[in-house]
């Protein structure tokens, strides 16, 4: 059993700085001024992943803002320790080879699922080659971590960034498993009419706990529409850790004030494997 007493976290990143745009950079700390030096090397990740059983890192292919992880380097990291660490390619469904490039994930580097963030990269997820991408992903059966939620880049398109995107997808695509990062912040509400609806659509908690009262909210909104028990631990790494995530959660839980929906989501996100449920 892990330090934190946790099976899994859904949502980590490593990137090397030479991943990153300057611009991309400076959008960040305009929104994050706190993430001066911020780093998320390998070395660091393994310490960070030491607290759970197992993590799933991204992969991030986001040229139009600025955000190129290659999935060799996600590949490369996760083989020094493949039962505990689990990646997740990541394809601009733009790209010419986009099919290629899946095939090569999963077949050469032993990738077990995708990452789209359609704001990041600049698609419609809703376009004629993102279905296509989903296609490919479907017949492979991979899960998909999909950012639908704001973002501080500039020049990243919000109407791709809504959840109610995914309904559509995952109504052609039923048996996909997906899961919406950081219950799509702002936009929690539609995010839990999505996750409501469809028997395979999670979200992840991610990042959430910089904007408490959002996330309480959030939990407690979830637990009233039923599906609280589909919230899956996870902390986007390095943007927030292991640690002061689950200590907050526990926080909420412990208090014999709170909800008891509240604290009954909460014990089925502490005490779930994220990792499980989405067939890794
Ligand atoms: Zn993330």
């Amino acid at each position: 059993m892990s330090a934190a007493g946790l099976a899994g976290d859904v949502h980590t990143h490593v990137w090397a700085p030479e991943h990153v745009t300057e611009e991309f950079m400076s959008d960040l700390l305009r929104a994050w001024p706190g993430a001066v030096g911020i780093r998320a090397d390998q070395a660091a990740h393994a310490e960070h992943a030491a607290a759970v059983d197992r993590s799933v890192v991204l992969a991030f292919d986001a040229e139009y803002a600025g955000f190129m992880v290659p999935d060799e380097f996600v590949a490369d990291y996760v083989s020094q320790d493949d039962q505990r660490l689990v990646g997740f390619s990541s394809i601009d469904p733009l790209r010419r080879n986009a099919r290629d490039k899946l095939a090569r994930a999963t077949e050469q580097l032993g990738l077990r699922g995708v990452k789209l963030a359609p704001t990041y990269q600049g698609f419609d997820p809703l376009g004629r080659e993102a279905f296509a991408m989903y296609e490919a992903i479907a017949e492979r059966r991979l899960p998909v971590m999909w950012h639908q939620g704001t973002t501080f880049v500039r020049k990243a398109i919000l109407a791709y960034a809504l959840p109610r995107q995914i309904d559509d997808v995952a109504i052609r695509f039923p048996e996909m498993p997906i899961v919406i990062a950081h219950l799509g912040h702002p936009w929690v509400d539609e995010c839990i009419a999505v996750v409501r609806k469809h028997p395979r659509v999670y979200a992840d908690i991610s990042a959430l706990i910089s904007r408490p009262v959002q996330f309480r909210n959030a939990l407690i909104t979830a637990s009233e529409y039923g599906c609280g028990d589909k919230l899956l631990f996870g902390t986007d790494w390095p943007f927030s850790r292991t640690l002061d995530t689950a200590a907050v959660l526990e926080a909420w839980r412990d208090d014999p004030e709170a909800p008891a929906a509240l604290r009954d989501t909460i014990t089925g996100i502490l005490t779930t494997d994220p990792l499980k449920v989405i067939g890794l």
